[in-house]
């Protein structure tokens, strides 16, 4: 990392880590890089042993390719695990959180509500959990809406899971991006009052329905707000096939 420069946002790639069918619905990862070198990875997709032997959540069917791990990403615009400097953890079920254990040598952020449950033995996180809960993997904790670096800011959007966090990046050219990631995996899902429940979506209690329309709100509120360029869904295929892929970018 290069500590000089302004420490501005610079490019924003989105990086495909395969697809569920059918349907093609995408699982998708973010790199943000600064321009004094700094880069902000978001998730990791799912483990890297599903490309060999992928584990079909019911009624799917997981399609990796080689291409698509985390690490033939980066590799396919030019970096590797080491340059990575902070990780992003929006959740940590295995389509986001299954390669963390590449990570040792970045910060890995996450809501603190999240991570304590995880923690704590929820079994929802615990199939994936030799890979996210490593020793040698630096874990900052932290509680709400959070100030990244400059240009990139966490919103805090339980819901989905409790402690889910989005990510909100402004762009020199593009303008402001919003990450959603699950607290709005496809645009249907986008208006608070109206959307369906996702059957990954947290049930629990009788209150998580609410914290899922809140969150959805607010994923709306913030966009509306910052009068986003654009606000990427978790999982949105038809969204997924117009964006602009790794190794393109948005500036
Ligand atoms: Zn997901």
């Amino acid at each position: 990392m290069i500590l000089t420069g302004d420490n501005n946002v610079m490019r924003l790639y989105l990086l495909s880590f395969g697809t569920m069918q059918p349907g093609d619905i995408p699982v998708a990862g973010y790199l943000v890089q600064t321009d004094n070198g700094t880069n902000v990875l978001v998730d990791t997709g799912w483990p890297r042993s599903y490309v060999e032997n992928p584990q079909h959540p019911p009624g799917l069917t997981l399609e990796i390719a080689p291409e698509d791990t985390v690490v033939a990403r980066l590799a396919s615009i030019g970096l590797t695990p080491s340059d990575i400097d902070i990780l992003v953890c929006s959740h940590l079920d295995d389509d986001h959180s299954g390669n963390h254990d590449l990570f040792p040598g970045a910060e890995l952020v996450v809501q603190r509500e999240h991570y304590e449950l995880a923690k704590g033995g929820h079994p929802r996180f615990a199939t994936n959990r030799e890979i996210w809960d490593l020793p040698d993997l630096n874990y900052r904790l932290i509680e709400g809406d959070t100030a990244l670096t400059a240009g990139v800011e966490l919103l805090e959007t339980g819901g989905h899971v409790p402690g889910h966090q989005s990510v909100l990046v402004r762009l020199p050219k593009t303008g402001p991006v919003l990450l959603a990631v699950d607290a709005v995996m496809d645009q249907s899902m986008a208006d608070a009052d109206t959307r369906e429940m996702w059957v990954t979506d947290w049930s629990e209690s009788p209150d998580d329905e609410a914290r899922i329309r809140a969150s959805t709100q607010k994923i709306a509120e913030v966009a509306a707000r910052e009068r986003a360029a654009l606000v990427v869904y978790g999982h949105d295929a038809r969204q997924w096939a117009e964006l602009r892929r790794a190794p393109e970018y948005y500036e």
